[in-house]
């Protein structure tokens, strides 16, 4: 393929309005979001867009994934061909350590460049789609319950089936009553799955966690702090439910050890944990070897960054829980894509045309941007 040289690098500090309370183990989210969107053109006048969505409390600050593509990650790409991905990344290891948000935003906006200059989907070029649908969860994480019921109801309605509850943040007998409250009110074929975003002690886990296991859920995500490794592993040996490893794995490192000792029986993938979809695709190989299933997660993003999970779940079998991206439709005041994030009966819509596959709306970008960097 013909060279596409990088002639600009712009990245857009967005703050985006949200509709809706998130309250977590781990942190709350209200207000409004911030993101760091890069937009990348190239000689061939084809524009690829990324998103980093940081969260301060789990994987960043947007202040520094900002800074990360505009200052460190901007010598790499200005002047680059655009379709050697995997040695851009390489050098983007090497420019600057961690960084995973940034790092997926810039390879995301290189796949969207790589993909509309070949004519392909995204997931086309990273092996081809092995789904066209991906069922989308929406997380119970409304400090109002009664609000998060109805609107539990409502996406029922709308053909949902995946609920994640998040957990840990008010007590466990509130807990236990949400969950009683979810399995009186809800209908039964919808699944309930409960994350504590690490918001329990280790030494109480196990007695609470076989409290919480009546109420059928399908999986019981990272009870305990990403660190405490050895207390995981015994709650998931200890429960009839599958325990879900979110925080305690980042890197490829992390899986292999999650994997190798058996610290839980499934794992969520999240490209703004790991660094983008070829990272992302690492971790669910490795899990794959252990038998271990991946559930595809995110963080607060915008339909730029859902694009790119929904790529990378489409193109790898063993991400096969579902999928996370409810935000662009249902959390965020305005979405930055010009059409709807593809969300059909309660499923996610894999994009058939070329790159991520849906056009940026620049001047709704510009409205929200606070701060751009150019
Ligand atoms: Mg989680």
């Amino acid at each position: 393929m013909t060279p596409l040289k990088i002639t600009g690098l712009t990245v857009y500090v967005t703050r985006i309005p949200v509709l809706i309370k998130r309250r977590h183990g781990s942190g709350d989210v209200e207000g409004s979001v911030r993101n760091a969107i890069l937009k990348l053109e190239t000689d061939a006048g084809i524009t690829g867009w990324g998103d980093a969505a940081p969260w301060s409390v789990f994987t960043g600050t947007v202040e520094a994934a900002a800074a990360a593509l505009h200052v460190y990650l901007r010598p790499i790409l200005v002047g680059a061909d655009a379709t050697r991905i995997e040695a851009l990344m390489q050098a983007a290891d090497h420019a600057v350590v961690g960084h995973a948000e940034a790092k997926a935003a810039m390879e995301m906006a290189l796949f969207d460049v790589l993909g509309q200059a070949s004519g392909l989907p995204v997931a086309e070029l990273l092996g081809g789609r092995c789904r066209d649908e991906i069922p989308l969860s929406f997380s119970v994480a409304d400090p109002d319950f009664d609000r998060d019921i109805a609107t539990v109801k409502r996406l029922y309605g709308e053909g949902l089936r995946l609920f994640k509850m998040k957990t840990g943040f008010a007590g466990h007998k509130a807990d236990l009553e949400r969950m009683t409250r979810f399995r009186r009110e809800i209908p039964a074929d919808a699944e309930l799955r409960i994350d504590y975003n690490q918001g329990m002690v280790a030494h109480d886990a196990i007695r609470r966690l076989r409290d919480v296991e009546a109420f059928k859920p399908t999986f019981i995500e990272q009870p305990v702090p990403g660190h405490q490794r050895a207390a995981l592993a015994e709650i998931a040996r200890a429960l009839d439910t599958p325990v879900l490893a979110d925080e305690s794995v980042f890197t490829p490192a992390d899986a292999l050890e999650v994997a190798s000792r058996r610290m839980a029986d499934l794992v969520s993938v999240k490209i703004m944990k790991h660094g983008g979809m070829l990272a992302g695709r690492k971790i669910a190989s490795i899990c794959e070897a252990a038998g271990i299933a991946c559930y595809g997660g995110d963080m607060f993003e915008t339909g730029i960054a859902h694009l790119a999970g929904t790529h990378m779940i489409a193109a790898t079998p063993n991400i096969s829980l579902g999928c996370e991206f409810y935000q662009a439709t249902y959390f965020l005041e305005r979405d930055l894509l010009a059409e709807p994030f593809p969300v059909r009966n309660g499923k996610v819509v894999v994009p058939r045309t070329p790159g991520l596959g849906v056009k940026v709306d620049e001047d709704r970008v510009r409205h929200y941007a606070e701060e751009t960097l150019r």
